[in-house]
């Protein structure tokens, strides 16, 4: 479902990811960890072509990412905005400060996309809305504004409209990071129900726990390099590096 080969990423002269290549298959939950700085946010934002990347490939789901004509060299190619328009609705990510529009309710800001860009129907768009906050466990909480929610409620909002858009593969960027620590579980609920109707997705997440319980695949970024991948039962068990064993002691 995704394929990244062979992707490097800098800022400047700030390499930020170096030659990361994996896979996630449809239906897998992948879980990326890893220190502040590492390069786990630019990643996610290469996959949904939020940043460009001078090198290597991202396909979502068969399409490639932003670029044509081969991982480098003259015949690369940016896409075209509508391209690029289109494939961005493949991946819906969240972020870790939900960026609702204040000025809009729940199912108003849900519905959104839909109408806007997929151009459905307001009925439409509000049927399948009203379902997906239902599926958050918000259907009671469809009127109400952005203010009138806790940040656990405005983290599911953020969720149920990213789904609005029908996306092959979630990725959530620390979703739970912003949240006071009671409103953690009701978010993290919401994703282990995604993982369990077969959701392809990638988190990012500094909940340690968690990533034991729900990922497929865990993968430990350092630096810009994945230098640890595995399911995450063998990767805590026998980690291959001290990188991580020093990193998770931090959430014990
Ligand atoms: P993480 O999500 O793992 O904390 P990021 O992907 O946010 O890491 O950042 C990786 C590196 O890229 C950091 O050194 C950060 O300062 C740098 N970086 C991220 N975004 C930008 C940007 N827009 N411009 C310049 N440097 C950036
Ligand atoms: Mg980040």
């Amino acid at each position: 479902m995704i394929e990244v080969k062979g992707v490097s990423k800098s800022f400047g002269s700030n390499q930020v990811l170096k030659d990361i290549s994996f896979d996630v298959k449809e239906g897998e939950v992948v879980v990326l960890v890893g220190p502040s700085g590492s390069g786990k946010s630019t990643l996610l934002r290469c996959i949904n072509f939020l940043e460009e990347f001078q090198a290597g490939e991202i396909l979502v789901d068969g399409a490639a990412v932003g670029y044509s004509g081969g991982t480098s060299g003259p015949s690369r190619r940016r896409q075209s905005e509508a391209d690029v328009a289109n494939l961005r609705t493949k991946a819906g990510m969240v972020f870790q400060n939900y960026n609702l529009f204040p000025h809009k309710t729940a199912i108003e800001n849900v519905m959104m996309g839909p109408v806007l860009v997929n151009k459905d129907s307001k009925a439409d768009a509000r049927a399948h809305g009203l379902e997906l906050l239902a599926k958050v466990g918000l259907k009671d909480r469809a009127d109400h504004f952005p203010s009138q929610l806790s940040g656990g409620q405005q983290q599911r909002v953020a969720i149920a409209r990213a789904l609005a858009m029908r996306p092959k593969v979630m990725l959530f960027d620390e979703v739970t990071s912003a949240l006071d620590p009671e409103l953690v579980d009701e978010v993290l609920k919401t994703l282990r129900d995604l993982s369990n109707e077969g959701m392809t997705m990638i988190i990012v997440t500094h909940e340690m726990q968690f990533a034991r319980d729900v990922a497929d695949r865990l993968l430990f970024f350092y630096q810009g390099v994945i230098i640890e991948d595995g399911p995450p039962a063998e990767v805590f068990a026998n980690p291959k590096t001290e990188r991580f064993q020093t990193f998770v002691k931090r959430f014990q």
